[in-house]
């Protein structure tokens, strides 16, 4: 048995990361268009039509964009918090269905088993996942501007993380956004820094740790090398040796991953 997940877009511009046991499909979070991530899901071993759900993180439109054509074009239901459907962007249509869930209460979908989390984001009722299947744990955390002690003992203990390392400090103080926004991102209701995903993936290793994605890396504020460089104290200490680290990425698909 084993669970396998695979970043299909990752940033600001749209996210969703498929995860799948041998018998259930599912898409967290819809953030491109219906095109761009029927054409992803094309060259991954899943097709659109067989999905069974979407998932979704928060209301912000690089999470949520395509969740309505999706669900409405394949019949998939689309779970989320109340406070995500009360301030879902109104382009997006109706889904075909909806359920909703609550922080804290796990459900099931198909044989995969669903744990989500709060996470503190400028969102309404933001969300964080655990994935499990057979024991085996996916940890899906993005879009937090602090990772809360609840966030680091919801990661603990989970086999795949993908985990946001979004901005480069430095790069973002310099950079060119402007200050209102360099403070929203550094608040404790914007986005964790290459640094501070580093010390939460220092505060949850376990020895069952097999795989990191750094995610919702800015395109602006950081760069694929900024993000090994904060990680390589990490990557060089041996009880990381197993641990395989990677990137997600905009414009195209992220290494297919198997936890088994
Ligand atoms: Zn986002
Ligand atoms: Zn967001």
């Amino acid at each position: 048995m084993s669970l396998f997940f695979q970043v299909l877009a990752s940033g600001s511009r749209g996210n969703a990361i498929l995860v799948c046991s041998a018998r259930t499909r599912v898409l967290v979070d819809a953030g491109t268009t219906c095109k761009d991530l029927v054409g992803r899901l094309g060259r991954t071993p899943v097709e659109a039509k067989s999905l069974h759900a979407v998932l979704i993180t928060h209301e912000h439109t690089d999470h949520v964009s395509a969740a309505g054509t999706l669900s409405r074009k394949f019949n998939l239901p689309v779970y989320m918090t109340r406070g995500t459907l009360e301030n879902l962007p109104s382009n997006i249509g109706q889904c075909a269905s909806v359920t909703i869930f609550a922080t804290g209460k796990s459900f099931e979908i198909g044989d995969l088993l669903i744990h989500p989390f709060a996470t503190s984001h400028d969102a309404v009722e933001p969300a964080g996942f655990i994935i499990e299947k057979d024991g085996l744990r996916l940890g899906i955390c993005t879009d937090l501007g602090i990772a809360t002690n609840l966030v680091k003992v919801r990661l603990k203990g989970c086999h795949g993380l993908v985990l946001e390392a979004n901005h480069d400090v430095d790069r973002l103080l310099g950079g060119p956004y402007p200050w209102f926004l360099k403070q929203r991102i550094r608040s404790a209701h914007g986005h964790l820094s290459n640094e501070e995903a580093c010390s939460v993936l220092e505060a949850v290793h376990h020895d069952g740790l097999r795989c990191v994605i750094f995610a919702h890396l800015s395109e602006t504020n950081n760069h694929p090398d900024l993000v090994l460089e904060s990680s390589q104290k990490l990557r060089r200490s041996p009880r990381w040796e197993c641990v395989r680290f990677e990137l997600g990425k905009q414009d195209d698909i992220a290494a297919a991953i198997e936890l088994a």
